[in-house]
Protein backbone atom coordinates (compact mmCIF):
# COMPACT_ATOMS: atom_id res chain seq x y z
CA UNK A 1 0.00 0.00 0.00
CA UNK A 2 1.43 3.50 -0.86
CA UNK A 3 1.04 6.53 1.62
CA UNK A 4 -2.42 7.67 -0.03
CA UNK A 5 -4.05 4.17 0.57
CA UNK A 6 -2.31 3.90 4.24
CA UNK A 7 -4.39 7.51 5.05
CA UNK A 8 -7.90 6.71 3.54
CA UNK A 9 -7.06 3.65 5.53
CA UNK A 10 -6.68 5.68 9.26
CA UNK A 11 -9.54 8.07 7.76
CA UNK A 12 -12.18 4.95 7.90
CA UNK A 13 -11.11 2.94 10.82
CA UNK A 14 -8.36 4.65 13.01
CA UNK A 15 -9.52 7.07 15.47
CA UNK A 16 -8.27 10.30 14.41
CA UNK A 17 -6.62 11.40 17.88
CA UNK A 18 -3.18 12.37 16.42
CA UNK A 19 -1.96 15.15 14.03
CA UNK A 20 0.07 12.75 11.98
CA UNK A 21 2.51 14.23 9.71
CA UNK A 22 1.44 12.76 5.98
CA UNK A 23 4.47 10.08 5.77
CA UNK A 24 3.63 6.35 6.23
CA UNK A 25 7.00 4.63 7.82
CA UNK A 26 7.94 1.03 6.82
CA UNK A 27 11.48 0.69 7.90
CA UNK A 28 13.98 2.33 10.17
CA UNK A 29 17.51 1.50 10.63
CA UNK A 30 19.80 3.83 13.00
CA UNK A 31 19.00 7.41 12.27
CA UNK A 32 17.14 7.02 9.26
CA UNK A 33 13.39 6.01 8.55
CA UNK A 34 11.93 5.05 5.21
CA UNK A 35 8.80 6.09 3.91
CA UNK A 36 5.97 3.68 1.64
CA UNK A 37 7.52 5.19 -1.19
CA UNK A 38 11.45 4.46 -0.56
CA UNK A 39 12.20 7.98 0.41
CA UNK A 40 14.89 7.84 3.51
CA UNK A 41 14.64 10.44 6.03
CA UNK A 42 16.71 11.60 8.79
CA UNK A 43 15.21 10.90 12.08
CA UNK A 44 16.39 13.70 14.33
CA UNK A 45 13.24 12.64 16.40
CA UNK A 46 13.05 9.34 16.53
CA UNK A 47 9.60 7.79 18.22
CA UNK A 48 9.69 10.87 20.31
CA UNK A 49 12.94 9.90 22.38
CA UNK A 50 11.64 6.10 22.04
CA UNK A 51 14.11 5.07 20.03
CA UNK A 52 16.83 6.35 21.51
CA UNK A 53 19.74 4.67 20.37
CA UNK A 54 18.32 4.60 16.86
CA UNK A 55 15.79 2.91 15.03
CA UNK A 56 16.34 -1.31 15.14
CA UNK A 57 19.51 -1.08 17.50
CA UNK A 58 21.12 -4.69 15.84
CA UNK A 59 21.75 -5.83 19.86
CA UNK A 60 18.14 -5.07 20.39
CA UNK A 61 16.73 -6.27 17.45
CA UNK A 62 18.93 -9.81 18.10
CA UNK A 63 18.06 -10.04 21.75
CA UNK A 64 14.22 -9.61 20.83
CA UNK A 65 14.86 -12.12 18.36
CA UNK A 66 16.29 -14.38 20.76
CA UNK A 67 13.80 -13.92 23.65
CA UNK A 68 11.08 -14.18 21.35
CA UNK A 69 11.49 -17.77 20.33
CA UNK A 70 12.25 -18.73 23.88
CA UNK A 71 9.52 -17.29 25.76
CA UNK A 72 7.23 -14.21 24.91
CA UNK A 73 5.38 -13.62 27.85
CA UNK A 74 4.98 -15.27 31.18
CA UNK A 75 3.04 -13.36 34.09
CA UNK A 76 4.10 -11.66 37.61
CA UNK A 77 2.47 -15.12 39.38
CA UNK A 78 5.96 -16.22 38.43
CA UNK A 79 9.80 -14.83 38.53
CA UNK A 80 10.99 -13.69 35.46
CA UNK A 81 14.87 -13.78 34.73
CA UNK A 82 14.77 -10.58 32.63
CA UNK A 83 13.10 -8.58 34.80
CA UNK A 84 15.80 -9.20 37.36
CA UNK A 85 18.30 -8.79 35.63
CA UNK A 86 17.18 -5.25 34.15
CA UNK A 87 16.04 -4.29 37.80
CA UNK A 88 19.59 -4.88 38.56
CA UNK A 89 21.07 -3.29 36.22
CA UNK A 90 19.24 0.14 36.35
CA UNK A 91 19.73 0.02 39.76
CA UNK A 92 23.15 -0.44 39.76
CA UNK A 93 23.28 2.77 37.25
CA UNK A 94 20.89 4.89 39.18
CA UNK A 95 20.73 5.25 43.05
CA UNK A 96 20.58 1.69 44.01
CA UNK A 97 16.76 1.40 44.31
CA UNK A 98 14.24 -1.39 43.31
CA UNK A 99 11.62 -1.22 40.35
CA UNK A 100 8.29 -1.50 38.96
CA UNK A 101 7.99 -2.74 35.41
CA UNK A 102 4.67 -1.51 33.50
CA UNK A 103 4.62 -0.49 29.70
CA UNK A 104 4.49 3.24 29.74
CA UNK A 105 5.52 6.30 31.11
CA UNK A 106 1.87 7.31 31.84
CA UNK A 107 1.95 3.93 34.25
CA UNK A 108 5.30 4.55 35.87
CA UNK A 109 3.68 8.02 37.04
CA UNK A 110 0.32 6.17 38.11
CA UNK A 111 2.27 3.86 40.01
CA UNK A 112 4.99 6.56 41.07
CA UNK A 113 2.10 8.67 42.47
CA UNK A 114 -0.21 5.57 44.10
CA UNK A 115 3.11 4.62 45.60
CA UNK A 116 3.78 7.94 47.18
CA UNK A 117 0.42 8.67 48.98
CA UNK A 118 0.49 4.84 50.62
CA UNK A 119 4.05 5.56 51.68
CA UNK A 120 3.83 9.01 53.32
CA UNK A 121 1.34 9.54 56.10
CA UNK A 122 -2.07 9.48 55.78
CA UNK A 123 -2.80 12.89 55.97
CA UNK A 124 -0.54 13.43 53.23
CA UNK A 125 -2.46 13.29 49.40
CA UNK A 126 -1.52 16.29 47.79
CA UNK A 127 0.63 16.42 44.90
CA UNK A 128 2.73 19.31 43.64
CA UNK A 129 3.91 19.35 39.94
CA UNK A 130 5.33 22.39 37.55
CA UNK A 131 3.46 24.63 34.92
CA UNK A 132 4.53 23.25 30.91
CA UNK A 133 5.07 19.78 32.83
CA UNK A 134 4.12 16.49 30.60
CA UNK A 135 3.32 13.56 32.71
CA UNK A 136 0.83 11.48 30.66
CA UNK A 137 -2.57 11.32 29.38
CA UNK A 138 -3.96 8.63 31.95
CA UNK A 139 -6.66 11.02 34.91
CA UNK A 140 -4.02 11.03 37.43
CA UNK A 141 -1.12 12.15 35.17
CA UNK A 142 -3.13 14.03 32.64
CA UNK A 143 -4.05 15.96 35.96
CA UNK A 144 -0.31 16.32 37.14
CA UNK A 145 0.47 17.44 33.61
CA UNK A 146 -0.04 21.17 34.20
CA UNK A 147 -1.03 22.85 30.74
CA UNK A 148 -5.09 23.78 30.15
CA UNK A 149 -4.70 22.27 26.52
CA UNK A 150 -4.48 19.20 28.08
CA UNK A 151 -7.21 18.85 30.23
CA UNK A 152 -10.03 20.80 28.41
CA UNK A 153 -12.90 19.01 27.94
CA UNK A 154 -12.29 16.34 30.19
CA UNK A 155 -12.94 18.60 33.50
CA UNK A 156 -13.15 17.81 36.42
CA UNK A 157 -9.58 16.79 37.20
CA UNK A 158 -8.92 14.74 40.12
CA UNK A 159 -8.23 16.33 43.15
CA UNK A 160 -5.37 16.87 45.25
CA UNK A 161 -2.98 18.72 42.62
CA UNK A 162 -1.13 21.98 43.16
CA UNK A 163 0.44 23.55 40.11
CA UNK A 164 3.69 26.12 40.76
CA UNK A 165 5.37 27.86 37.86
CA UNK A 166 8.84 26.08 36.92
CA UNK A 167 11.99 26.92 38.56
CA UNK A 168 10.45 29.04 41.00
CA UNK A 169 11.73 27.85 44.84
CA UNK A 170 9.79 30.70 46.31
CA UNK A 171 6.28 29.42 44.78
CA UNK A 172 7.22 25.60 45.77
CA UNK A 173 8.38 26.60 49.25
CA UNK A 174 4.76 28.59 49.58
CA UNK A 175 2.72 25.79 47.87
CA UNK A 176 4.49 23.47 50.73
CA UNK A 177 2.19 21.80 53.84
CA UNK A 178 1.85 18.87 55.49
CA UNK A 179 -0.64 17.95 53.28
CA UNK A 180 1.60 17.29 50.18
CA UNK A 181 2.41 13.50 49.79
CA UNK A 182 5.15 14.26 46.70
CA UNK A 183 6.38 16.99 44.29
CA UNK A 184 6.77 15.42 40.53
CA UNK A 185 9.15 17.33 38.45
CA UNK A 186 10.94 16.53 35.22
CA UNK A 187 14.84 17.39 35.25
CA UNK A 188 14.14 18.98 32.12
CA UNK A 189 10.73 19.63 30.56
CA UNK A 190 10.58 17.70 27.24
CA UNK A 191 7.07 18.82 26.04
CA UNK A 192 7.37 21.85 27.80
CA UNK A 193 9.88 23.21 25.41
CA UNK A 194 13.54 21.74 26.82
CA UNK A 195 13.37 23.68 29.84
CA UNK A 196 16.29 22.73 32.28
CA UNK A 197 15.93 22.90 35.97
CA UNK A 198 18.02 24.21 37.34
CA UNK A 199 20.26 22.92 40.13
CA UNK A 200 18.42 25.23 43.15
CA UNK A 201 15.69 24.50 42.19
CA UNK A 202 15.55 20.48 42.60
CA UNK A 203 17.67 21.22 45.54
CA UNK A 204 15.60 23.27 46.96
CA UNK A 205 12.62 21.09 46.43
CA UNK A 206 14.49 17.92 47.95
CA UNK A 207 15.01 19.92 51.05
CA UNK A 208 11.55 21.13 51.01
CA UNK A 209 10.60 17.77 50.59
CA UNK A 210 12.74 16.20 53.46
CA UNK A 211 11.44 19.02 56.00
CA UNK A 212 7.53 18.01 55.54
CA UNK A 213 8.08 14.16 54.86
CA UNK A 214 7.14 14.73 51.35
CA UNK A 215 8.50 12.55 48.11
CA UNK A 216 10.42 13.81 45.67
CA UNK A 217 9.44 11.77 42.00
CA UNK A 218 11.53 12.21 38.67
CA UNK A 219 9.92 11.87 35.87
CA UNK A 220 12.50 10.81 33.76
CA UNK A 221 10.60 9.50 31.05
CA UNK A 222 12.19 11.45 29.13
CA UNK A 223 15.20 12.82 30.41
CA UNK A 224 16.07 8.73 31.02
CA UNK A 225 18.60 6.41 30.22
CA UNK A 226 21.37 8.30 28.88
CA UNK A 227 20.16 11.00 26.18
CA UNK A 228 21.34 13.64 28.51
CA UNK A 229 24.63 12.51 28.74
CA UNK A 230 23.82 10.50 32.25
CA UNK A 231 22.27 7.90 32.56
CA UNK A 232 19.51 9.53 34.51
CA UNK A 233 18.71 13.36 34.21
CA UNK A 234 18.60 13.85 37.78
CA UNK A 235 22.65 12.78 37.95
CA UNK A 236 23.61 16.32 36.61
CA UNK A 237 22.16 18.00 39.67
CA UNK A 238 23.80 16.68 42.79
CA UNK A 239 20.23 15.39 43.97
CA UNK A 240 18.83 12.14 45.04
CA UNK A 241 15.07 11.40 43.89
CA UNK A 242 12.68 8.99 46.25
CA UNK A 243 11.00 7.73 43.11
CA UNK A 244 12.02 8.20 39.25
CA UNK A 245 9.99 7.42 36.13
CA UNK A 246 11.27 5.81 32.92
CA UNK A 247 9.84 4.48 29.66
CA UNK A 248 10.38 5.76 26.17
CA UNK A 249 14.20 4.96 25.55
CA UNK A 250 14.30 2.06 27.93
CA UNK A 251 13.18 -0.54 25.16
CA UNK A 252 14.84 0.93 22.48
CA UNK A 253 11.45 0.86 20.92
CA UNK A 254 10.00 -1.80 22.64
CA UNK A 255 6.91 -0.94 25.20
CA UNK A 256 8.07 -0.58 28.47
CA UNK A 257 7.76 1.47 31.60
CA UNK A 258 9.41 1.50 34.96
CA UNK A 259 9.10 2.99 37.96
CA UNK A 260 12.18 2.90 40.71
CA UNK A 261 12.09 3.60 44.47
CA UNK A 262 14.60 3.46 46.64
CA UNK A 263 14.17 0.68 48.89
CA UNK A 264 12.43 2.28 51.80
CA UNK A 265 9.85 3.76 49.84
CA UNK A 266 9.55 0.47 47.58
CA UNK A 267 8.45 -1.81 51.01
CA UNK A 268 5.17 0.34 50.51
CA UNK A 269 4.21 -1.64 47.56
CA UNK A 270 3.40 -5.26 49.06
CA UNK A 271 1.42 -7.87 47.05
CA UNK A 272 -1.66 -6.71 45.96
CA UNK A 273 -1.26 -2.73 46.08
CA UNK A 274 -0.28 -2.37 42.91
CA UNK A 275 0.40 -4.43 39.43
CA UNK A 276 0.35 -4.36 35.78
CA UNK A 277 -0.22 -7.72 33.59
CA UNK A 278 2.19 -6.71 30.99
CA UNK A 279 4.61 -5.04 33.03
CA UNK A 280 8.01 -6.69 33.33
CA UNK A 281 7.74 -9.04 30.46
CA UNK A 282 10.77 -11.46 29.11
CA UNK A 283 10.64 -9.90 25.81
CA UNK A 284 10.46 -6.09 26.95
CA UNK A 285 12.93 -6.58 29.78
CA UNK A 286 15.28 -8.29 27.27
CA UNK A 287 15.10 -5.22 25.01
CA UNK A 288 15.92 -3.30 28.02
CA UNK A 289 18.33 -5.01 28.67
CA UNK A 290 20.20 -4.79 25.31
CA UNK A 291 20.18 -1.51 25.29
CA UNK A 292 21.59 -0.40 28.25
CA UNK A 293 24.45 -3.07 26.93
CA UNK A 294 24.40 -1.57 23.74
CA UNK A 295 25.18 2.18 25.49
CA UNK A 296 27.79 0.84 27.58
CA UNK A 297 29.47 -0.59 24.77
CA UNK A 298 29.49 1.28 22.33
CA UNK A 299 30.03 4.96 24.90
CA UNK A 300 26.90 6.39 23.74
CA UNK A 301 26.86 9.02 26.99
CA UNK A 302 29.75 9.96 26.04
CA UNK A 303 28.46 10.01 22.26
CA UNK A 304 25.39 12.35 23.46
CA UNK A 305 27.85 14.56 25.23
CA UNK A 306 29.88 14.85 22.24
CA UNK A 307 27.37 14.84 19.64
CA UNK A 308 25.46 17.14 21.90
CA UNK A 309 27.67 19.74 21.86
CA UNK A 310 28.25 19.53 18.80
CA UNK A 311 24.96 19.98 17.53
CA UNK A 312 24.58 22.65 19.71
CA UNK A 313 27.94 24.92 18.28
CA UNK A 314 26.79 23.88 14.94
CA UNK A 315 22.75 25.15 16.15
CA UNK A 316 24.21 28.54 17.38
CA UNK A 317 25.94 29.57 14.00
CA UNK A 318 22.84 28.88 12.32
CA UNK A 319 21.28 31.77 14.57
CA UNK A 320 23.80 34.17 13.68
CA UNK A 321 22.00 33.70 10.41
CA UNK A 322 18.67 33.38 10.83
CA UNK A 323 17.24 35.79 13.06
CA UNK A 324 13.78 33.78 13.95
CA UNK A 325 16.72 31.40 16.06
CA UNK A 326 16.27 33.02 19.59
CA UNK A 327 18.63 30.71 21.22
CA UNK A 328 19.32 26.94 21.81
CA UNK A 329 19.27 25.15 25.31
CA UNK A 330 19.48 21.56 26.68
CA UNK A 331 21.96 18.56 27.84
CA UNK A 332 23.85 16.26 25.35
CA UNK A 333 20.76 15.15 22.72
CA UNK A 334 17.43 16.65 24.24
CA UNK A 335 18.66 19.79 22.19
CA UNK A 336 15.84 22.81 21.88
CA UNK A 337 15.68 25.67 19.15
CA UNK A 338 13.91 28.33 20.76
CA UNK A 339 12.37 30.16 17.99
CA UNK A 340 10.91 33.92 18.02
CA UNK A 341 7.60 32.96 15.72
CA UNK A 342 5.84 29.51 15.04
CA UNK A 343 7.73 26.77 14.22
CA UNK A 344 4.88 23.95 12.54
CA UNK A 345 5.51 25.11 8.79
CA UNK A 346 9.68 24.99 9.55
CA UNK A 347 9.02 21.11 10.60
CA UNK A 348 6.60 20.33 7.20
CA UNK A 349 9.39 22.18 5.04
CA UNK A 350 11.97 20.06 6.60
CA UNK A 351 9.85 16.46 6.36
CA UNK A 352 9.49 17.54 2.62
CA UNK A 353 13.53 17.45 2.21
CA UNK A 354 13.60 14.17 3.78
CA UNK A 355 14.51 15.76 7.74
CA UNK A 356 12.30 14.92 10.97
CA UNK A 357 12.61 17.19 13.26
CA UNK A 358 9.64 18.11 16.18
CA UNK A 359 8.09 21.14 17.26
CA UNK A 360 6.67 21.62 20.60
CA UNK A 361 5.01 24.79 22.63
CA UNK A 362 4.86 26.13 19.20
CA UNK A 363 7.63 27.46 19.03
CA UNK A 364 10.35 25.19 19.97
CA UNK A 365 11.95 22.85 17.66
CA UNK A 366 12.95 20.11 19.07
CA UNK A 367 16.18 17.88 17.97
CA UNK A 368 16.42 15.09 20.11
CA UNK A 369 18.44 12.32 17.57
CA UNK A 370 19.40 8.93 18.42
CA UNK A 371 22.39 8.81 20.56
CA UNK A 372 24.39 6.94 17.75
CA UNK A 373 24.01 9.95 15.93
CA UNK A 374 26.83 11.11 13.84
CA UNK A 375 28.59 14.36 13.07
CA UNK A 376 27.83 13.79 9.44
CA UNK A 377 24.37 13.34 10.39
CA UNK A 378 24.36 16.73 11.93
CA UNK A 379 25.75 18.85 9.48
CA UNK A 380 22.82 16.98 6.84
CA UNK A 381 20.47 17.88 9.79
CA UNK A 382 21.68 21.59 10.34
CA UNK A 383 21.94 22.25 6.37
CA UNK A 384 18.63 21.21 5.48
CA UNK A 385 17.35 22.95 8.38
CA UNK A 386 19.42 26.05 6.90
CA UNK A 387 17.93 25.73 3.76
CA UNK A 388 14.33 25.52 5.14
CA UNK A 389 14.83 29.37 7.31
CA UNK A 390 16.37 30.66 4.14
CA UNK A 391 13.25 30.45 2.08
CA UNK A 392 11.36 31.94 5.37
CA UNK A 393 13.36 34.00 7.53
CA UNK A 394 16.74 35.65 6.19
CA UNK A 395 18.11 38.75 7.56
CA UNK A 396 21.30 38.11 6.03
C1 LIG B 1 6.14 10.95 26.99
C2 LIG B 1 6.15 11.35 28.42
C3 LIG B 1 5.24 10.80 29.34
C4 LIG B 1 4.12 9.86 28.93
O1 LIG B 1 4.59 8.66 28.44
P1 LIG B 1 3.57 7.67 27.68
O2 LIG B 1 4.41 6.47 27.40
O3 LIG B 1 3.08 8.36 26.46
O4 LIG B 1 2.46 7.38 28.63
C5 LIG B 1 5.37 11.14 30.67
N1 LIG B 1 6.33 12.00 31.07
C6 LIG B 1 7.21 12.55 30.22
C7 LIG B 1 8.27 13.46 30.74
C8 LIG B 1 7.15 12.25 28.86
O5 LIG B 1 8.00 12.82 28.01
Amino acid sequence: MNTNEIMEQFEKYVIANYGRLPKAIVKGEGNYCFDAEGNKILDMFPGWAVSGIGHCHPKVVNAVQKQAAELLHVDNTFYIPAQGKLAEMLSKRAFGGKCFFCNSGAEANEAAMKLARKHTAKEKYKFITAEKSFHGRTFATVTATAQPKYQDGFLPMLPGFDYVPFNDVDALEKAFNDEVAAVMLEPIQGEGGINVATVEYLQAARELCDKHGALLILDEVQTGLGRTGKWFGYQHFDVGPDIITLAKALGGGVAIGAMMATSEVAASLVPGTHASTFGGNPLACSAGIAVIEAIEEEGLLENAINMGSYAVEKLNALKEKHSIIDHIRGKGLMIGIQLNDQGADIVDKCLKKNLRINCTQGNVLRFMPGMTVTKEQIDDAVNILDSVLGGSDNNG
